[in-house]
C-alpha cells in the first residue's frame, strides 16, 4: 500500500513534494514503530490509509501529507507540533495541529472525561473555521477508524459510534460530504442499535431487490428515451442508505414500504441543460406526484448539494424517485466540500469556499464572549448540527436554521441591528406572530422599525438559536442599563419571596461584597444590571447570599460558646500532654507515644509497654488492654509524666478592644484560624469604651505567643495586646 501510496502521490505532485512524502512517510513509521491498530496491524498503516482516502478525494499535497502525520504528535512520545513544523512547514503543521487532541500538551488538567472531550471539540471546530481541510482530514480518519471498528471493544465501539452520530456525519452533512456522511452513519448505526439495524438491512436487502427488478423495465426505457433526445448520460439505482431509512421512519411514523425514495434512478448529464432536459423525457413519460420536484440546481442547499429531484409513478401505480445531476454536482454531493481540490476551482472560488464555511465563523463570532466550553461547544451542535429548515430572502438568499427558529432567529442571522429593530415579520406575505415555527421554503420578509428601540426581554424566550440569544442579551446589557438595575433589583426580591427569604437580612455589605468579587463587578448596580440582562441569575445570587447569612450565623454560634468559656473551659482537663512529656526510665531517649485506648493525662498513673519497633506506648495503669499487655512482662517498662519538660505550656494574654458587636468575633476568627487551643477566656467592659479580655491558652513556645499577639494586633478594633 505504501508504494502504491507513493507511486499515485508522485503522479499527481512531482517529484519534489513526492520527496517531502518520503520524508512524512518514514517518520510516521519510526514514530509509529511500537504501536500496534486493535487488530494486531503495525499503527502505521492507519495514517497511510487515510493519507490515500485524501489522495483519492482529490485533496492537495500539504493536506495528504497532513494525512500521513496526522497521529504523530498526539501518539508520538517526544513529538512536539514545532518539531513537525520545523521539518514540513507551517502549513501541515497546522492541518496536524488541527486534527491534534489537547490532551498530549500535558497542561490542561481536566476535571473529566466529558470536559475534555468538549475542549477537543471546541479547538477542532476553531481550527476548522481557520482551515477547512482540518475538517477533511478528520473526517478521513474518523472514517478509518469506523470502517474497522469490528475489532475494538464493545465499550469502545459504542463510545466511538455515539460521538460519530452526534459530531462527526453531522459535520460530514454540513460539509456536503454526502459519502462520508452516510457511511459513518450506517456504521455507527450497527453498534448503537443493533437489533434495529439488522431489521432494516434485511427489509432494505429483499425490498430493494424486489424494487431494483420493477425498476430494470423503467431504467432500460429511461435509456432509450434519453439516447433518442440525444442526451448522454449513465442511469443506476440509487441504494438508499439504512440510516437514514430509519430517521425518515421514525420522523414520518411509517414503515419502510412508504418511503418514496427507498430506490431512487440517479440520471448523471454533462451539462445543466442536459440536467432540464432529461427532466423533460423523465415527466413526459412518467406522471409526476404533484408536490414533490425540487429544483436544487437553482437554489442549491447551503451545504452546496445541487440536484433535481422529481417523483413519478411507474405504470403499476408505484412511485419512484428520479434525481439528475451532472458530474461535477454528483462530486459535490459526494465529497461536498472536498470537491472544491477536486476541480481545482482556482483563487476566484477560494471566496465562494469562505462562503461554504461562512456558518462555522459566524457562529464563532456570536460566542466569542463565551467562556464555558461545553456551552460554546453545545451552542454549535445545537445551531448549527442539527437539523435544520432552509428558509428565503425576498431576494432568494437561502438562509439555514435549526428546526424549531423564528423570524427573530431570522432577523438575528441576517444582521444583528434588523435584529433588534424588528418589529413584525411576514411570511410567504403573510404576517406572523414573532414565534412562528419556519418552515422550510419560507419566504421570510422582516419589517424593521427605529421606532422599535431595542429588543423585548420576551424574545429570550422566544428565539431558538444561542446566537441571537447572546445578541439580545448583549443589548441589555448595554444600552439598557437603568432598566437593568431597575428590573434586576425587582427579580432578586422576587426571588427571595419565593424562598421565603428577606433581603433586609441577606444584603449585609460584607456578604454583598463577596458576591460582587465572585462575579468580578465593582458595584451592587452592576450586580443589579447582570441580573436585569440575564448575565448573572438572581436564584445564583440568592443562593450565595444565603450560603454567607448561615456562614455567619454559625460563627455567631461560636462566639456565644467563647462568651460562655471564660467558665466552661476553664473546667476542662488541661489539653493532652505532648509525648514528650514522658520521662521513659532507663532510656529517656526513647520514642514515645500514647496508646489510643485510653488516652492517660497528667497525673495518671502510667506504664509503658516495648513496642516491636515503634518506641514506647504509654498507657493508663487502669488500661482495659493492661491484662493482655501483662502476657509479655519482659516488654512492659516504667514511665512517669516530667511535666516540667513539657513543651505546652499556659500563657495568658490580655487585649483591648473596642466595647461593639462584632469584636469579639474578630478575636475568635483569629484564634481559630491560628489552631490556639484556648483554656480561659474572660472579657470586662471598661469605663472609657473599651472592654478587656483576657485569654488563656495553650502554646508549645515564645514564638507562638508572639505569632498570636502579633496577629491579634492587626484587626482593625484592637487597641493593644500584651503577655500578662
Ligand atoms: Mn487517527
Amino acid at each position: 500500500m505504501e508504494e502504491e501510496l507513493k507511486n499515485q502521490f508522485r503522479g499527481r505532485f512531482g517529484d519534489e513534494q513526492a520527496a517531502i512524502m518520503e520524508q512524512a512517510i518514514s517518520f510516521a513509521s519510526r514514530v509509529h514503530c511500537n504501536q500496534r491498530r486493535d487488530d494486531g496491524t503495525p499503527f502505521v498503516t492507519h495514517p497511510l490509509t487515510v493519507a490515500s482516502y485524501l489522495l483519492d478525494m482529490g485533496m492537495d499535497a500539504p493536506t495528504v501529507i497532513a494525512g500521513v502525520l496526522h497521529d504523530t504528535v498526539e501518539d508520538g512520545d517526544n513529538v512536539q507540533i514545532g518539531d513537525i513544523e520545523t521539518m514540513f512547514g507551517h502549513e501541515v503543521a497546522f492541518l496536524v495541529d488541527g486534527v491534534t487532541k489537547l490532551t498530549k500538551s500535558g497542561k490542561q488538567t481536566y476535571v473529566t472525561k466529558k470536559q475534555e472531550q468538549t475542549e477537543n471539540l471546541r479547538k477542532l471546530f476553531l481550527a476548522i473555521a481557520e482551515d477547512v481541510r482540518v475538517v477533511i482530514i478528520k473526517l478521513a480518519d474518523r472514517l478509518h477508524n469506523m470502517r474497522t471498528i469490528d475489532v475494538c471493544s464493545p465499550q469502545k465501539q459504542i463510545k466511538k459510534s455515539k460521538e460519530t452520530i452526534e459530531v462527526y456525519a453531522p459535520l460530514a452533512h454540513r460539509f456536503g460530504m454526502g459519502a462520508i456522511r452516510s457511511e459513518l452513519e450506517d456504521l455507527a448505526f450497527r453498534y448503537l442499535l443493533p437489533e434495529e439495524y439488522q431489521s432494516i438491512k434485511e427489509q432494505v436487502d429483499v425490498q430493494q431487490k424486489e424494487r431494483l427488478e420493477l425498476l430494470s423495465n423503467a431504467m432500460e426505457r429511461m435509456k432509450a428515451l434519453l439516447r433518442e433526445a440525444n442526451i448522454e448520460g449513465s442511469i443506476s439505482g440509487r441504494p438508499k442508505h439504512l440510516y437514514s431509512s430509519y430517521r425518515k421512519m421514525q420522523r414520518n411514523n411509517c414503515t419502510l414500504h412508504e418511503l418514496y425514495d427507498l430506490i431512487a434512478i440517479r440520471i448523471i448529464v454533462d451539462t445543466v441543460t442536459d440536467c432540464y432536459a432529461a427532466l423533460g423525457v423523465v415527466h413526459a413519460a412518467w406522471k409526476p406526484l404533484p408536490g414533490r420536484f425540487k429544483d436544487y440546481i437553482a437554489m442549491p442547499k447551503p451545504n452546496l448539494y445541487r440536484s433535481l429531484h422529481t417523483t413519478v409513478m411507474d405504470e403499476n401505480g408505484i412511485p419512484f424517485e428520479v434525481q439528475i445531476r451532472t458530474k461535477e454536482m454528483h462530486a459535490t454531493a459526494e465529497y461536498g466540500i472536498a470537491a472544491h481540490w477536486m476541480y481545482k476551482e482556482g483563487r476566484k472560488s477560494m471566496t465562494e469556499l469562505d462562503k461554504k464555511t461562512s456558518w462555522l465563523r459566524q457562529v464563532l463570532e456570536a460566542d466569542e464572549t463565551t467562556e464555558d466550553s461545553k456551552e460554546f461547544v453545545d451552542n454549535i451542535l445545537k445551531d448549527f448540527l442539527g437539523e435544520y429548515v432552509f428558509v428565503l430572502t425576498p431576494r432568494g438568499e437561502i438562509i439555514d436554521l435549526p428546526v424549531g427558529s423564528t423570524p427573530l432567529d431570522f432577523a438575528y442571522r441576517i444582521h444583528t441591528n434588523i435584529g433588534h429593530h424588528c418589529q413584525h415579520a411576514r411570511v410567504n406575505g403573510n404576517v406572523v406572530r414573532l414565534d412562528y415555527k419556519l418552515k422550510t421554503n419560507d419566504v421570510v420578509e422582516i419589517i424593521t422599525s427605529n421606532a422599535q428601540t431595542g429588543p423585548s426581554r420576551d424574545w429570550l424566550a422566544i428565539v431558538k438559536t444561542q446566537s441571537a440569544k447572546n445578541k439580545i442579551r448583549q443589548w441589555f446589557k448595554h444600552e439598557n442599563r437603568e432598566e437593568n438595575i431597575q428590573r434586576g433589583r425587582e427579580m432578586l426580591e422576587e426571588s427571595a419571596k419565593r424562598h421565603g427569604q428577606s433581603l433586609a437580612i441577606l444584603m449585609k455589605p460584607e456578604y454583598c461584597a463577596e458576591v460582587l468579587k465572585r462575579h468580578n463587578l465593582a458595584t451592587l448596580d452592576d450586580l443589579y444590571s447582570s441580573i436585569g440582562f440575564g448575565g448573572v441569575s438572581a436564584g445564583q445570587v440568592l443562593h450565595k447570599l444565603i450560603d454567607l447569612h448561615r456562614k455567619a450565623e454559625r460563627l455567631d454560634e461560636l462566639q456565644e460558646k467563647l462568651e460562655n468559656a471564660g467558665t466552661e473551659l476553664s473546667k476542662k482537663p488541661l489539653h493532652r500532654a505532648n509525648p514528650k512529656g514522658i520521662y521513659v526510665h532507663g532510656d529517656p531517649g526513647m520514642a514515645v507515644f500514647f496508646g489510643n485506648c485510653c488516652n492517660p493525662l497528667p497525673g495518671d498513673p502510667i506504664i509503658g509497654y516495648v513496642t516491636r519497633g515503634r518506641g514506647v506506648s504509654v498507657h493508663r495503669k487502669d488500661c482495659k488492654n493492661m491484662q493482655s499487655l501483662m502476657q509479655d512482662p519482659d516488654r512492659l517498662i516504667e514511665v512517669e509524666w516530667a511535666i516540667d519538660e513539657r513543651t505546652d505550656f499556659s500563657a495568658t494574654i490580655r487585649v483591648f478592644i473596642e466595647d461593639r458587636p462584632g469584636s469579639l468575633l474578630e478575636v475568635s476568627k483569629v484564634l481559630l484560624g491560628l489552631n490556639v487551643n484556648m483554656t480561659d477566656l474572660s472579657s470586662r467592659s471598661t469605663d472609657d469604651g473599651y472592654a478587656a479580655m483576657e485569654i488563656t491558652c495553650t502554646v508549645s513556645n515564645a514564638e507562638q505567643l508572639q505569632l498570636i499577639i502579633s496577629n491579634l494586633r492587626k484587626i482593625k478594633q484592637v487597641i493593644d495586646v500584651f503577655r500578662v
